[in-house]
């Protein structure tokens, strides 16, 4: 017997049918005689259209006002798959967050998991109940709901994975695992049956949306190995664990995009000292995270020109700071892109490798691409292009370090 955590992502809650499906697999899974805990989403485009009610009524909603709404999706998609389970003879039970005390701090929007308290459910489970828990949501240390940020069940899944002792988490969604691209914009994407926590951490960070960042953290931290699978068929997924040696000898094991980002430039700065500092303090004291930036000589003398991203959701806010700012050395230009995106490669082994970087710039200038900003860690090279190629530059990139086939490896 077993302990496991089955997370169903929003699509495969997406609507009644698909409800009764997932119902059936819990089943399955109850019927093999493990214990279950499951974590549901919002139904599929649902959180969307409660963002966008809200912006109807004010363009930035008070964020507290906002968690309250956004974790609704949440409490119609448990109650429903309760019922699904009930109606199926089984004997189950829906929590919100608050109930059984997802405990996070206060950072509406984006808050974090502080602890959960398990007694409720290891009650339940003892009990032989199915138990199905609200994703996205918890509570703070004053009662305020709070929400985990977007794709945030996959969070509260691993959370609560690490709190019970879980032997697997299982993310079920509607690809069949992590791919070495996003498989819905590159057909030759390939599915990996196994990932480090480290490799995952970077292509959740650069954009590969089917697992949250933090829910990686999480599973590294407390050692959570994740299955991310179908909830439409039984094919195996992929393996989110520990590096092995294996996994070491790959040199690019995936490709990752991001649309998010929104570039900022500021003209003709004087190239003396503190001046970047001066830029980037009002910014990152308005708890805005600034991601890549260069610095280029001006075409005016003893000045550089100094251009940076930030989320796009943060952009307005960025701009106005920036405009402040200037007014203190003289009110010089201000240049900003909305329409960038940024491609990356990732790779644990990178780290031995010299010219990737260069395989790299050269796909994207055979397909005419030009590369707006580049940035490296030992793991991962990015670069910011126009949004309009995201496509062509990740199904290049795809192309040029072969990996619709099985991995490359160290020359020995
Ligand atoms: P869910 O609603 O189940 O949480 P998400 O939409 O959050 O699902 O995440 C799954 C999506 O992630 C896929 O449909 C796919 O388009 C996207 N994706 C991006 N990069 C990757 C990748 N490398 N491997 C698999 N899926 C990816
Ligand atoms: N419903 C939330 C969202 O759409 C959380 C999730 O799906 O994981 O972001
Ligand atoms: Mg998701």
């Amino acid at each position: 017997m077993a302990l496991v955590v089955q997370k169903y992502g929003g699509t495969s809650v997406g609507d009644v049918e698909r409800i009764r499906n997932v119902a059936r697999r819990i089943l399955n899974t109850k019927n093999q005689g493990h214990e279950v805990v499951v974590v549901v989403s919002a139904m599929a485009g649902e959180t969307d259209k409660l963002i966008r009610l809200a912006q109807q009524v004010i363009p930035s909603p008070d964020e507290r006002e906002m968690d309250v709404l956004i974790s609704t999706g949440e409490q119609v998609s448990i109650a429903l798959l309760a019922i699904a389970l009930k109606a199926m003879g089984a004997d189950a039970k829906s929590y919100l967050g608050f109930q059984i005390k997802i405990a996070t701090d206060s950072a509406f929007g984006k808050a974090r998991i502080a602890g959960i308290e398990s007694e409720k459910v290891l009650n339940d489970l003892k009990n032989g109940r199915i138990v199905v828990v609200a994703g996205f949501q918890g509570v703070d240390e004053s009662d305020n709901i709070t929400t985990l940020g977007r794709g945030g069940s996959d969070t509260t899944a691993v959370a609560i994975a690490a709190a019970l002792k879980a032997d697997v988490c299982e993310i079920y969604t509607d690809v069949e695992g992590v791919y070495t691209t996003d498989p819905n914009i590159c057909p030759k994407a390939r599915k990996l049956s196994k990932i480090s926590y480290d490799e995952m951490l970077e292509m959740a960070s650069l954009g590969a949306k089917v697992l949250q960042i933090r829910s990686v953290e999480f599973a590294k931290k407390y050692d959570v190995p994740i299955h991310v699978r179908s909830s439409f068929n039984d094919n195996p997924g992929t393996i989110v664990c520990k590096e092995d040696k294996e996994m070491e000898r790959v040199v690019v094991s995936g490709v990752t995009y991001n649309k998010n980002e929104a570039k900022i430039e500021v003209m003709r700065v004087p190239d003396v000292p503190g001046m970047a500092a001066k830029i980037f303090k009002p910014i990152a004291d308005a708890n805005i995270v600034v991601d890549m930036i260069i610095q280029t000589s001006s075409t005016e003398k003893g000045c550089a020109d100094v251009a940076f991203t930030v989320p796009k959701s943060d952009f307005t806010k960025t701009l106005q700071i920036v405009k402040e700012i200037i007014k203190g050395f003289g009110g010089k230009e201000v240049k900003f892109n909305e329409d960038i995106a940024k491609v990356s490669i990732v790779g644990v082994g990178m780290r031995s490798h010299s010219n990737v970087a260069t395989q790299m710039f050269s796909a994207l200038a055979e397909e005419g691409i030009n590369i707006q900003m580049i940035s490296t860690s030992e793991i991962k090279i990015s670069c910011i292009i126009d949004s309009k190629y995201t496509e062509l530059a990740v199904r290049a990139l795809h192309d040029a370090f072969g990996l619709d086939k099985p991995p490359m490896t160290e020359e020995k």
